[in-house]
């Protein structure tokens, strides 16, 4: 996946507002994330594909949901700033802004610059 507007040695640290949970967009999960976060929520397989996942539009996977009946386009699993699976999120949630990201994410994204020492 592309990184775009990086700084060689600068890591960005998540500081939790939340933003990237409520863009639209798919969250894909693949088969062992599902497993995974089914275990982590204490369900059956097929019951956490029915209840969270549907179909992703290329048809080729499945995609976490949004809530049906919280603000557009909010993860099902965003709860306040909280993020319910967040010991067992998906690759994309993780990965965001240090491993994938797109023009213009900082004007989004409030992750903070931390260099290799630690000092933001
Ligand atoms: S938008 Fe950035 S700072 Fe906000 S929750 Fe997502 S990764 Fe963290």
């Amino acid at each position: 996946m592309a990184t775009y507007d990086m700084e060689e040695g600068v890591r960005y640290a998540c500081q939790r507002c939340g933003n990237c949970c409520r863009w639209h967009g798919e969250v894909p999960v693949t088969d062992s994330e599902i497993a995974k976060i089914a275990d982590f929520l204490g369900m059956e397989l097929y019951e956490f594909i029915a209840e969270y996942t549907e179909l992703r539009i290329n048809r080729a996977g499945l995609t976490l949901i949004d809530k049906p009946d919280g603000p557009e386009h909010e993860c099902i699993f965003l709860d306040g700033i909280d993020c319910r699976i967040q010991e067992v999120k998906p690759g994309q949630c993780a990965g965001f802004p240090n491993e994938w990201n797109f023009p213009g994410w900082k004007e989004k994204c409030e992750a903070k610059p931390v260099r290799g020492n630690g000092i933001a």
